[in-house]
């Protein structure tokens, strides 16, 4: 029998609001007298905060949902790929790892087949990869030349192009979904 293809989903900044929940915190914790917190700045002191804000016991869980994946996740559904999650493990906050899956389990039971918590995100196949980060994007098509990718569209990733990437802002769906039917269905796509 022929498998479904596969459409590998991201969770932090993805399907889930990572950056959103991160920075509330983060402005909860500042002092009036010191400039508003702004995310992957690279100051050491807000990084610290970041570190204990994203180790406290539940904090993964509490997470929303971000409409800009769930956009792309019901039109991956649609077409009729299988979904699984890929996420990467946070280095040594193991309680997160386990939260992650926890969140999936809440939240995603009857869209997904799998959830990959990994170290590597290039070491796991799949047809299409919906992912924030060009970092990660990059590495896993280093292998993939025909792989499709789904960027959801934040600050940090603006600048970002490369023939396989369609990056989504939330008015684009129906290119996402053409890239991803070509994928899907090379025949119609060729
Ligand atoms: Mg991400």
């Amino acid at each position: 029998m022929k498998r479904d293809k596969i459409a590998l989903f991201d969770l932090d900044d993805t399907l889930a609001d990572y950056s959103g929940q991160l920075l509330n915190d983060l402005q909860l914790l500042a002092s009036e007298y010191e400039p508003a917190p702004v995310l992957y700045s690279g100051i050491p002191y807000l990084e610290a905060r970041c570190h204990v804000i994203t180790s406290q016991i539940g904090w993964w869980l509490k997470l929303d949902k971000l409409k800009l994946g769930w956009d792309v996740l019901e039109a991956a559904k649609e077409i009729g790929y299988e979904i699984s999650v890929l996420t990467k493990g946070p280095s040594r906050k193991f309680a997160a790892w386990a939260e992650k899956v926890e969140w999936c389990n809440r939240h995603l039971s009857d869209y997904i087949d799998g959830v990959t918590v990994t170290h590597d995100k290039g070491l796991v196949y799949g047809a299409v990869l919906v992912d924030d980060w060009p970092e990660y994007v990059l590495r896993w098509l280093e292998h993939r030349p025909r792989g499709v990718v789904v960027m959801p569209a934040h600050d940090y990733n603006t600048a970002f192009t490369h023939p396989n990437v369609v990056r989504y802002d939330g008015t684009n769906i129906d290119e996402v979904k053409t890239r991803m039917l070509a994928r899907y269905q090379p025949a119609f796509g060729a």
